[in-house]
């Protein structure tokens, strides 16, 4: 393992509520927060409209204007893009081949929701290896608060 992220029970249930409602189709959107050493912490859960999700269902693209008016809004504050989230329905939550070759930068945390039947069953943390151009899994912790 290398690295933690954790984010709070609530913003857990988001991206699990969001995950059930996208289903079949995959859900996304945008992880904000702040990273001391290898802790990543998730401040801020925000929801983006799966732009293809009318073209493929096992497929997910961001809004490039949330995106952008995201990193707008937090020019200055402690806070940053840390990452970004989408859901596997009907599969692991585990980057698939169409995921490693959509990586830009290697900083970034994927988070994963599998979805089995409608139902939200596990979520897993991934980054990417830059010298392997490889997933590597990182510890993922729920927090009270
Ligand atoms: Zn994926």
């Amino acid at each position: 393992m290398n690295g933690v992220i954790s984010l709070s029970e609530q913003q857990f249930k988001q991206i699990q509520a969001e995950a059930e409602t996208a289903y079949p189709a995959e859900c996304c959107g945008l992880l904000v927060g702040n990273i001391r050493d290898d802790s990543h912490r998730v401040t801020r859960v925000v929801p983006s409209p799966n732009i293809i999700a009318d073209q493929a269902k096992d497929r997910f693209e961001i809004d490039p204007q949330i995106h952008i008016d995201l990193e707008r809004e937090l020019r200055g504050s402690s806070d940053q893009i840390i990452g970004h989230y989408h859901s596997h329905p009907d599969h692991p939550p585990i980057p698939s081949e169409t995921d490693l070759k959509m990586t830009y930068g290697p900083t970034l945390i994927w988070l994963i929701a599998a979805v089995k039947d409608g139902k939200f069953v596990d979520l897993k943390a991934h980054k990417v290896n830059p010298n392997a151009h490889q997933f590597e899994e990182i510890a993922l912790s729920i927090t009270a608060t």
